[in-house]
């Protein structure tokens, strides 16, 4: 190593699904909505003022967030936006981690969480799942530095009960606790109305899935006016303009249309609950699901197999080799009717003819 390696800071980084660029495969892999956004982001992009683009952006991103406020019956002052809901998480960690006691998350869970933790030095233990994934509210209930707890979880998609959200905020009242609802509106009880009760709650929440704005990158965090301050000066000391003027703008309308953002949740919530007979059906087996994707696998037919012959059809899903105890399942986002049709006719097919060879 040469000596300025030496007072370099050393990561491992997270390593994002994978992003092919042919348009013809069908890309089950990340999590996306297979629905495009609002038709209300066209007329918002036509009428984007492009004078607005030589100025920098609203370092609040005021329109943005008033429209989230008023979504969720909140107040401005209790919402934070960020560039992905990774970044309202990074600023998070930044923020509210700050002491010697580790911060406790599931075993299983968000691997950003980690990443964050050994970027910004924070102490952090992992909470074993239980032998179904569930995770068991008494471990967070000991001496600790902060919470996250994703729910649903990913890559379980299980959603705890919100009496169990409520349990662990409450016994963690000195610290923060902070649930990443990445994935709530495909069928989860929100901790939303827990913010009234507790001040300790910071919720997290993302345009990528439900609302179809991935590409756009916008996330926000819902918590109360001074923990929002706190996180917000922490950004105004790394990054002033981090929307950019056209994400602030596009939000806000895709954050208006609550017509359409219900239609596409139902059909996503549809589509899976036909998934899961399906997947039954062929012998797999899974966690009950309340996200847009499904955790499952086959005690016939090794998921690393699954995956290798689903990419060769042109079909991407997600294999986390690690950690050991999920190595053997597969993360499968809901998309359309028509692609899950064809990822079901492709297994199905694919497992008869290869049964006899299987593991
Ligand atoms: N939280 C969880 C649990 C996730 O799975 C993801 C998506 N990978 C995120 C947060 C971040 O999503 P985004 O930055 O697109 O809002």
């Amino acid at each position: 190593m040469k000596a300025w390696e030496n007072n370099i800071r050393k990561v491992i980084p997270y390593v994002p699904g994978e992003q092919p660029q042919q348009s013809s495969v069908i890309k089950l892999n990340t999590n996306e909505n297979p629905y495009p956004p609002s038709p209300s982001v066209e007329k918002a992009l036509l009428g984007l003022d492009l004078d607005l683009l030589r100025r920098y952006p609203d370092p609040s991103a005021s329109e943005l967030v008033c429209s989230i406020a008023e979504f969720y019956g909140v107040t401005k002052e209790q919402v934070f936006a960020g560039v992905g809901s990774d970044d309202a998480l990074a600023m998070t960690f930044l923020t509210c981690f700050h002491s010697n006691q580790p911060i406790l998350f599931p075993d299983i869970t968000y691997s950003f969480y980690e990443v964050w933790a050994d970027l910004f030095r924070i102490p952090y233990q992992k909470q074993a799942l239980d032998g179904e994934f569930y995770i068991r509210p008494e471990d967070y209930a000991k001496k600790n530095g902060g919470v996250i707890i994703p729910n649903p979880n990913a890559p379980t998609g299980i959603c705890q009960p919100l009496g169990q959200i409520e349990e662990i905020v409450k016994n963690n009242s000195d610290v923060i606790v902070v649930i990443d609802e990445a994935y709530i509106d495909f069928g989860g009880d929100s901790a939303l109305p827990l913010l009234k009760k507790y001040e300790n709650l910071l919720i997290v929440q993302t345009f990528s899935k439900s609302r179809s704005f991935a590409g756009m990158r916008i996330g926000f965090l819902l918590g109360n006016p001074d923990l929002i301050r706190y996180i917000q000066d922490c950004k105004y000391s790394f990054n002033s303009y981090t929307l950019n003027q056209t994400a602030i703008t596009l939000g806000a309308a895709v954050m208006r249309d609550k017509e359409y953002f219900d239609q596409c949740r139902n059909r996503i919530m549809e589509t899976r609950e036909w998934v899961k007979t399906k997947f039954l059906e062929l012998g797999f087996s899974f966690p009950d699901s309340m996200a847009n994707f499904l955790f499952v696998t086959h005690p016939q037919f090794a998921a690393e197999t699954l995956f290798m012959a689903l990419k060769e059809a042109g079909i991407y899903v997600r294999h986390f080799k690690k950690p050991e105890r999920i190595s053997n399942y597969l993360r499968i986002t809901i998309g359309t009717r028509e692609e899950m049709e064809c990822l079901v006719s492709f297994l199905n097919t694919y497992m008869s003819e290869n049964r006899s060879e299987s593991c």
